[in-house]
């Protein structure tokens, strides 16, 4: 094994010379063969060598465990309304706060419905309410009251809300449109444009956690579809962002008792809807 030692020049060959050991920590008189050109250290006796302690293991920095968020749960699936129609044209703008805002729904003649209605019908309930239920349009009891679902239908949406353990006036309720079309007849694509932005001013004051769609004409003209209410129920979509379930209406209801049970299947997905939201 070569030694990495300082060995001075020598004057004759053959004479011991000392050397300093770096790592025996002593001077030794060593033999040097040779010339002094041709001079090599002989090898140190093991003896003098001392063991050379292995340093113990220098542990490679291991890499600091990274903080992982608990995942999200996903949100709920709002998958696309199927069957669109075109969009209709932007509405008239809204003031945001409930006075201004009843107001100008009173003043309104933005389509011709204001020509025939008694009165507008802006919509009742609890304006901080988390549950939110929209119907199509004032009928005949409610442009004379002044009050969305009123008389049968009325005392049936009633008894839905109450099957969730809720009562009316935990609720807010309100149609998508705030004057009587002639004769009940369907709400038309203009009509509905022009009322829009009122129901939209009014989700922004309550900010429902969820809303129901009560009957064909509001489900449609709320997800801008031509799809048959059959088809729109048992899903969630979501109208300006917030989740929407479908369901059939109070006065379909009536005629139709024995699909009562699917209305309250809608209520249940609903409340499942709900329910998680509120755990988010
Ligand atoms: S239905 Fe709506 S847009 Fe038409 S006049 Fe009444 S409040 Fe105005």
């Amino acid at each position: 094994m070569g030694i990495d030692a300082w060995v001075p020049r020598i004057a004759a060959p053959y004479a011991p010379v000392a050397v300093f050991i770096p790592y025996a920590d002593q001077t030794l008189e060593v033999p040097i063969a040779g010339t002094p050109e041709e001079a090599t250290v002989p090898p140190i006796p093991a003896d003098v060598i001392p063991a050379v302690e292995t340093p113990a293991p220098v542990p490679f920095p291991q890499p600091q465990p990274q903080f992982v968020p608990e995942p999200e749960p996903p949100p709920p699936i709002l998958p696309p309304v199927p069957n669109p129609v075109a969009m209709p044209p932007p509405g008239i703008p809204c003031p945001h706060n409930w006075d201004d805002l009843a107001a100008q729904v009173v003043a309104c003649t933005a389509c011709p419905l204001h020509l025939t209605r008694t009165q507008t019908v802006f919509g009742v309930g609890d304006r901080e309410a988390r549950w939110m239920f929209i119907g199509e349009a004032p009928g005949e009891q409610e442009d004379l009251q002044g009050e969305p679902f009123v008389g049968r239908a009325g005392q049936l949406l009633n008894e839905m809300i109450r099957a969730i353990g809720l009562k009316r006036e935990e609720v807010y309720i309100a149609n998508i449109l705030k004057c009587r079309p002639p004769k009940n007849r369907d709400p038309a694509p203009e009509e509905a444009a022009a009322c829009e932005n009122y129901l939209k001013a009014q989700l922004a004051l309550v900010r429902p956690d969820i809303i129901v769609a009560v009957g064909r004409i509001a489900a449609q003209n709320l997800l801008k579809t031509a799809t048959p209410i059959g088809k729109l129920r048992g899903q969630v979509y979501a109208y300006q962002e917030i989740p929407l379930v479908v369901t059939f209406h109070p006065a379909y209801l009536l005629r139709s008792q024995t699909e009562k049970r699917r209305a309250w299947d809608d209520l249940k997905l609903a409340l499942r809807t709900f329910r998680q939201r509120q755990q988010q």
